[in-house]
């Protein structure tokens, strides 16, 4: 069986070559590819990306503001008593008044407090600083 015995000896010598210098070689450049490459440009957008407290999504980062609310929690925002609201700025350089959504009358006592609660986190709701208003959990 000259094929067999020919199988059985290129087999052989490649495996010997393979043992000598080819195994170690494919082994660790994968490794390196998996822990050098990723590894730096992970560590980066770790630092610059910045996560809602409340649902964890990816928001925009905001290095004054690092622990602000996505859009969705912070429209699903509801004062002490359970009503909806919505935030206004009360001029264009600024202010915080908050409103009922649901019939648009003032919220008072959040236009004077902050206090909202978020899927049953309080937060504190403000005015930020280059308008529009930003929701955090409260200290
Ligand atoms: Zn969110």
């Amino acid at each position: 069986m000259p094929t067999a015995t020919n199988t059985a000896a290129t087999l052989a010598s490649m495996k010997g070559a393979e043992g000598t210098s080819g195994s170690p070689e494919p082994a660790r450049s994968p490794m390196e590819c998996a822990t050098g490459h990723p590894a730096a440009p992970d560590k980066i957008r770790s630092m610059a990306i910045q996560r809602c407290p409340i649902c964890r999504t990816e928001v925009r980062t905001n290095p004054r503001y690092p622990d602000h609310l996505c859009q969705d929690c912070a429209t699903r925002a509801i004062a002490a008593d359970g009503r909806p609201l919505k935030f206004f700025n009360t001029s264009a350089t600024g202010g915080f008044e908050a409103i009922y959504a649901d019939d648009n009358t003032p919220a008072e006592a959040v236009t004077r407090d902050h206090v909202v609660f978020v899927d049953g986190v309080r937060c504190v709701a403000n005015e930020a600083r280059f308008g529009g208003i930003v929701i955090r959990p409260a200290p």
